[in-house]
């Protein structure tokens, strides 16, 4: 394992060379170069696709494919390769549950308990099933700490409880839950449980099967992987249960006009030409990072939020959403509008985020309408904080006068 050198795990990032300043890895991050290359060498050497052709090249890239299932599966211990699907996402992900686990089986007066924090990914698949069945959405609220209130959720679960859904880490607080705890009490009422891994993988790979989660879903494009490739991770008696949601080639094993037989899982939920180079791309993201020290690499991105915190907090109005250590840090300033102070910030080569993160619900039970969001990630540096706040102090100062 390399030992974690925050210079030297920065030069890996083509995308740093230039002289702007990255605060928006919670949206997306950075590809290193070993990723880069990867992707590079796929499209340059390999020929054909997967699954579908005898020639060599085809049948290696297939073997190549299926390996990298083992791999994410080693990565969340699941127990074994085929507990993991393609998808484009984790979007993908979780409408491929709630179309083909959760739609089939909900029936009218059903429950599905949604935490308030959710992403709209994590949320809105849910309202969509239950409109269509007759269901309801159930709201899980936030506590005083901006975590989903654990002291809350036995009196929201019960036998009409199909489905709880709950993420991993906040993309706005950065507030990590106590699935564990969430879990249980869902379990113990007959509950399945989706856990929208999109925020957290990076940060903090679940043990799966400790956590005896049903359903986790991530994406690539946060964990230094390319684009337009994610994972779901089910339970092996879950998937099986599971009715393909897109039809199309390769996801059936016999069809006619009388119907078709589907495929075996995981490959029955993969109609079509899948995302070769993706998976080709995500494994070498997962390689590259299991040779960082990740505890360390953690470590620095919440030190540098933390002291970006602490000198935002100097300036007037200053307002922090942040939920513990989070390397990301979601805030505002006090009769100021956050797109004017983005649209500010990033004149000046600043790039993060401002509005509402795709998290409506949380962000009115914040009470704001939107907030900025600085999100580090382990290639970010001192420099960074300071551009930040030297500019952020500009920002406020201009907008002070009007
Ligand atoms: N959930 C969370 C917590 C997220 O942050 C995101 C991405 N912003 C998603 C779900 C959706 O991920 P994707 O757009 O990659 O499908």
């Amino acid at each position: 394992m390399t030992v974690f050198n925050p210079t030297a795990f920065r030069q890996q990032f083509p995308a740093l060379a230039d002289a702007g300043v990255y605060l928006d890895s919670a949206a997306t991050t950075l590809k290193p170069q070993a990723v880069i290359d990867s992707i590079q060498q796929f499209y340059s050497l390999s020929a054909g696709t997967v699954h579908r052709s005898q020639f060599a090249a085809a049948r290696a890239l297939t073997e190549r494919y299926e390996q990298a299932r083992s791999q994410v599966a080693r990565w969340l211990n699941a127990a074994d390769g085929h507990q993991i699907v393609w998808t484009r996402g984790t979007t993908e992900a979780i409408n491929l549950v709630a179309n083909s686990w959760l739609r089939p089986r909900l029936q009218p007066g059903d429950e599905i308990v949604v935490s308030e924090a959710e992403h709209h990914a994590n949320l809105v698949p849910w309202l969509m099933a239950a409109q269509a069945c007759g269901a309801r959405v159930v709201k899980w609220p936030l506590g005083a700490d901006r975590l989903p209130d654990i002291a809350r959720l036995p009196a929201l679960l019960n036998g009409r409880t199909r489905l709880l859904a709950v993420s991993q880490m906040s993309n706005v607080t950065g507030g990590c839950p106590d699935i564990a705890q969430a879990i249980q009490l869902a379990h113990a009422v007959g509950a399945k449980v989706m856990v929208d891994g999109a925020q957290g993988v990076v940060h903090c790979p679940p043990d799966v099967q400790a956590l005896d989660i049903d359903f986790y879903a991530f994406s690539g494009h946060k964990i230094y992987g390319p684009m337009g490739i994610g994972v779901l991770y089910g339970k092996a008696a879950l998937l099986e249960e599971m009715v393909p949601w897109q039809g199309g080639g390769k996801m059936l094993t016999e069809v006619d006009f009388n119907g078709f037989t589907p495929q075996p899982v995981p490959w029955r939920f993969e109609a079509g030409t899948p995302n070769v180079a993706g998976v080709v791309g995500l494994s070498a993201a997962l390689s590259w990072l299991g040779q960082h020290d990740r505890a360390k690499a953690e470590s620095w991105s919440q030190q540098l939020a933390s002291l970006a915190e602490e000198q935002l907090a100097e300036l007037p109005g200053f307002r922090s959403f942040r939920c513990g250590h989070a390397s990301l840090l979601a805030f505002e300033f006090t009769g100021l509008h956050h797109s004017d102070i983005v649209t500010l910030l990033a004149e000046q080569g600043i790039a993060l985020r401002a509005g509402q993160h795709c998290a409506q619900p949380l962000l009115a039970a914040l009470g704001v309408s939107g907030t900025l969001r600085a999100s580090f990630a382990p290639y970010n540096n001192l420099q960074d904080v300071d551009a930040l706040v030297r500019a952020m102090r500009s920002a406020i100062s201009l907008l002070s006068e009007f």
